[in-house]
């Protein structure tokens, strides 16, 4: 999505990662456009606790229960700041949640959501096929971006942050970055005083990392009518493929 940010990555070994839960039921509203269940999502790795990137998460969880009251917790993998909003965010009374250290427990006493406290840095096994790892990125504290590998493909995911070098060692050779562009270097200013990246700096990650496309996404609404000046800007410094995602955006590498 452009604004409010959720990913699917489709892992070529089956399994299906969310990479964050955006707000409100997009994520369910679009996943059932797009053929998926929220008993799909086993794995969510979230970059960061601002509402466009986690709010989605109780709508989620509650499905998941609905559907199948049996369903394993969903092992939901963050930075320990991230996790306490999140704890925060599920433990409002009306949810019927009860929030411990661990994550979050059903009124029926069955565990719904596993916190997965990850340090930068460490590769953690999110299935015998997949593997992922983080790095802290500049954006607000605990803020992380994501490396997801399985059967020779990774994909890498910024989250938000303002120009992070630290990125293109996280994502050197990966099949695919995901990098936020808020907007052009022109208003580079802009994009630094809200804690974002510009075009430019996503593309000179990509160049960096040497990675084999770059998607821009959440990009700022003055360019979500015409999106050029953001891949032609990207393409100027990085000589790959350069896409600019939308809502439902699928794929394939
Ligand atoms: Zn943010
Ligand atoms: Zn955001």
């Amino acid at each position: 999505m452009r604004n409010h940010t959720a990913i699917v990555v489709d892992c070529p070994t089956g399994e299906r990662i969310l990479l964050d839960a955006a707000s409100g039921n997009t994520v369910l509203r679009h996943g059932q456009a797009l053929g998926m269940s929220p008993t799909d999502f086993d794995h969510c790795l979230l970059s960061h606790s601002h509402p466009d990137h986690c709010e989605g998460l109780p709508h989620i969880e509650m499905q998941r229960g609905r559907r199948n009251p049996a369903e394993q917790p969903m092992q939901l993998y963050g930075s320990e700041r991230a996790l306490a909003d999140i704890g925060t965010l599920l433990a409002l009374p009306t949810r019927g949640l009860a929030v411990d250290a661990d994550g979050a427990v059903r009124r029926d006493g069955r565990r719904s959501i596993t916190f997965r406290p990850t340090d930068p840095g460490d590769w953690v096994q999110l299935t015998p096929g997949v593997r992922a790892r983080c790095t802290e990125v500049n954006h607000i504290g605990g803020a992380l971006a994501w490396r997801v590998e399985s059967g020779g493909h990774a994909v890498v995911f910024s989250g938000d942050t303002r120009w992070c070098p630290e990125l293109a060692e996280l994502a050197q050779g990966a099949t695919l970055l995901i990098h936020e562009a808020f907007c052009t270097d022109e208003d580079r200013s802009r994009a630094d005083n809200v804690a974002h990246a510009t075009a430019a700096e996503a593309g000179r990650i990509a160049q960096m990392a040497g990675v084999g496309s770059l998607t821009l996404t959440h990009i700022d609404n003055a360019f979500h009518a015409d999106t050029e000046p953001l891949a032609a800007e990207a393409r100027s410094v990085y000589g790959g493929p350069v896409a600019v995602a939308e809502d439902c955006w699928q794929q394939r590498v």
